[in-house]
């Protein structure tokens, strides 16, 4: 699955929630988080974000943005 980061915070584009398939994007406190279970890992937003702020969760470093995606996706 891929998570949204920090970079994220503040930018103001959603190309990501526009070319994402399956819709697993979801807005969390002050940036947008992707849904662990619905994510179908396609790669698709990766280059879509002007932020760079999408990152596969097998990166170092992803691990806390695994949990606030998470977190903030299961609110819906
Ligand atoms: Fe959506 Fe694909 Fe990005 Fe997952 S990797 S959030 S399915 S566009």
């Amino acid at each position: 699955t891929y998570v949204v980061t920090e970079a994220c915070i503040k930018c103001k584009y959603t190309d990501c929630v526009e070319v994402c398939p399956v819709d697993c994007f979801y807005e969390g406190e002050n940036m947008l988080v992707i849904h662990p279970d619905e994510c179908i890992d396609c790669g698709v937003c990766e280059p879509e974000c002007p932020a760079e702020a999408i990152i596969p969760d097998t990166e170092d470093g992803a691990d806390k943005w695994v949990e606030l995606n998470t977190k903030y996706a299961a609110v819906w």
